[in-house]
């Protein structure tokens, strides 16, 4: 079997996407780049019958190379991601808060420094039916210079270096919306200024785990 290691961290990943409350049943799709091919969930099969074998491989423009299943209905948005961007992984949920902000509001707007790790305010994409291609370049057009959109009335995109960087980031965009829903249904949220997200965005870039510094070997 082809690219067996990306199969199976697709599968945890997705089991781990339902677990963490990002989708529910069958809701949402995961998708990781591997060369000139694209590793993708399989549509409308339950996370707990997901199996390596499963999961699909395809040529970028969605032919399929070893796939005993169709592709996800969104595999366009997909496809669009790695057509513009150099992503490494894809991840679409269906996560609450960030689909109710959908409903009410055009994005997610700079409330916290981490809505630089996205490049900025997050935007949401107007709604078209599911799997169809006025979603894709719907999502195509939200997304530009961002690393995530919000799909109107649906869900979210976000995409990363890695499947774990594009999942993270899923996680941290839902917290981002719930933060949101929770500050506007009190009050007016003070929001943060652009100059001081691309200053965070700069700063996020060496942001990580470091060998701690030199301590000055103490005196004898
Ligand atoms: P699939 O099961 O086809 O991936 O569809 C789920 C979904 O989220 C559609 O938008
Ligand atoms: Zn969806």
């Amino acid at each position: 079997m082809m690219l067996r290691d990306e199969r199976r961290q697709i599968v945890d990943a997705c089991r781990k996407m339902r677990a963490d409350g990002l989708v529910v049943g069958t809701s949402g799709n995961i998708s990781v780049r591997a060369g000139d091919l694209v590793v993708v969930t399989p549509s409308g099969l339950d996370y707990d019958a997901m199996t390596p074998e499963s999961v699909g491989v395809h040529r970028l423009d969605g032919a399929p190379v070893e796939a005993r299943l169709a592709p996800t209905t969104e595999m366009a948005m997909h496809l669009a991601v790695y057509a513009r961007t150099d992503a490494g992984a894809v991840v679409h949920t269906h996560s609450t808060a960030a689909t109710a902000l959908s409903t009410v509001s055009d994005e997610l707007p700079p409330i916290h420094y981490l809505v630089a790790l996205f490049g900025g305010p997050v935007r949401v994409a107007s709604y078209a039916t599911y799997g169809t291609p006025d979603l894709a370049a719907n999502m195509a057009a939200a997304l530009a210079d961002r690393t995530a959109c919000i799909l109107g009335n649906h869900g979210t995109l976000v995409y990363g270096a890695d499947l774990a960087e594009a999942y993270a980031h899923a996680a941290y965009l839902e917290w981002l919306c719930e933060l949101y829903l929770r500050a506007t249904a009190v009050g007016t949220p003070r929001l943060l200024p652009l100059a001081e997200i691309d200053r965070v965005k700069a700063k996020l870039a060496g942001y990580g785990v470091h060998p701690a510094p030199d301590v000055p070997a103490p005196e004898a």
